[in-house]
């Protein structure tokens, strides 16, 4: 009876696994893959649920070769959240051996499911276990979870064999397997691993597009740049990494008669400036340094330190490569110039206080005839008169 009860629930269970799936494949293509795994074990539940004749061997190989596809196809999915093509020769192989074993034993050994049992469950714990191989490149915050789940099922599948051929129960052949208790514990450790798994993928799905949403919304869309927002979120996250010396240097940038640029070469060229513009702030801003798009040509890189020196030659950098970009048709000709204003900052300061500061300096730099750099930080090597020299804040180079 409970196996009835059992047996009956799973293609249920299952086809609304795989309706989910369907549903939530917006969010994700490898999602059609699990949705398209769990119809294919629905199916090979449904068929358990129909009697099996003594001595048959169509059937119970049929039955056998549905879960042994399930589990490939769910392979196919872990590969594909990975971004990577499935290995169905390996898949197809394993399948196959999986298959013939268990047709074999049931057409030529003793008549017992015990080898027949055995084959499939080695050729799942297989699949299993390149699932687990597969996902050891998965980009998610949560692959230790689907890493260790699949070593799991891998593992339990190996121990339900271990125990099956130790105990080597008799009289257990296709048509009683399943009312037997051994077929009823197998069954329910092949339901509890669907349910698993098919939770483990949602939670998994629901961790991967809260990650992109959040991305998104401190990324700017055409550079890949941070946003504002993103700038801001950056440098609170400096700010606590740096305690307690907060200082912050900004290094604002405007990029020169970029509209013209706009109406020489079209629209879509200075989107492809903007963009080599922002690539080359990322790679010179360093693995901590903050770069942010926060207005349409306009630039924001924030380094830690509040060093004159690293400042100025940091800015000058990004002056001097900008203008030597090598662009390509129909740019060929151009060379791109920006105006900087550079300023530091401590706690004191707000981020968008310390950005209204630096746009004065960067269009005082304008007003110098562009592609110049205005620097506002104070040399703490330096005399007193020197320091008094450049509180009115600016340096001009270029
Ligand atoms: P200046 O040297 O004074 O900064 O002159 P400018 O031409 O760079 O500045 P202006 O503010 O006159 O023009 C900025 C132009 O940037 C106008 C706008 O069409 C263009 N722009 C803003 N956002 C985008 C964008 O996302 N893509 C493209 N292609 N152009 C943009
Ligand atoms: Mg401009
Ligand atoms: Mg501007």
């Amino acid at each position: 009876m409970r196996a009835d009860i059992l047996a009956w629930s799973l293609p249920f269970l299952f086809c609304a696994f795989a309706l989910c799936f369907l549903l939530l494949s917006r969010l994700h293509s490898s999602l059609r893959w699990w949705s398209a795994a769990f119809l294919v074990a629905a199916l090979g539940f449904a068929l358990t649920v129909l009697p099996t004749a003594p001595g048959s061997v169509l059937k119970p190989t049929f039955e056998d070769t549905l879960f042994l596809i399930a589990l490939a196809i769910a392979n196919a999915a872990f590969a594909a959240r990975a971004g990577r093509r499935p290995r169905w020769t390996w898949l197809a192989l394993v399948v196959g051996a999986g298959s013939a074993g268990a047709a074999g034993s049931l057409a030529f050994l003793d008549g017992s499911v015990l080898h027949e049992v055995f084959s499939v469950q080695t050729a799942c714990a297989a699949l299993m276990l390149l699932s687990a191989i597969e996902m050891r490149r998965d980009p998610g915050t949560l692959r230790p979870l689907l890493v260790g789940l699949c070593g799991t099922i891998t593992m339990s599948l190996g121990l339900q064999n271990v125990l099956l051929l130790y105990a080597s129960p008799e009289d257990l052949g296709v048509s009683n397997w399943r009312e037997s208790p051994w077929g009823f514990v197998f069954q329910l450790n092949g339901a509890a691993t669907g349910i698993l798994l098919a939770l483990s993928v949602i939670l998994t799905t629901v961790f991967d597009v809260i990650g992109r949403l959040r991305e998104e919304s401190t990324a700017d869309a055409l550079t890949g740049a941070l946003n504002r927002r993103g700038l801001e979120q950056g440098v609170e996250a400096m700010r606590r990494r740096n305690w307690p010396d907060a200082a912050l240097t900004l290094v604002l940038s405007d990029l020169d008669h970029f509209k013209l640029i706009n109406d020489r070469y079209g629209h879509e060229a200075g989107d492809a400036v903007l963009c080599g513009y922002a690539a080359l702030c990322s790679g010179l801003a360093g693995a901590d340094g903050l770069v942010a798009r926060i207005g349409g040509e306009e630039f924001a890189i924030v380094v830690a330190g509040r060093d004159r020196t690293s400042a100025l030659e940091l800015a000058e950098t990004v002056r001097i490569s900008a203008r030597q970009i090598r662009w390509p048709a129909p740019l060929t000709d151009l060379s791109v110039t920006a105006s900087f204003g550079v300023v530091a900052f401590g706690r004191d300061e707000t981020l968008f206080d310390a950005i209204d500061r630096a746009d004065h300096l960067l269009y005082s730099a304008k007003a110098e005839g562009r592609d110049t750099v205005v620097i506002d930080i104070e040399d703490p090597a330096s005399t007193p008169a020197a320091t008094q020299s450049l509180a009115a804040g600016t340096i001009f180079a270029g």
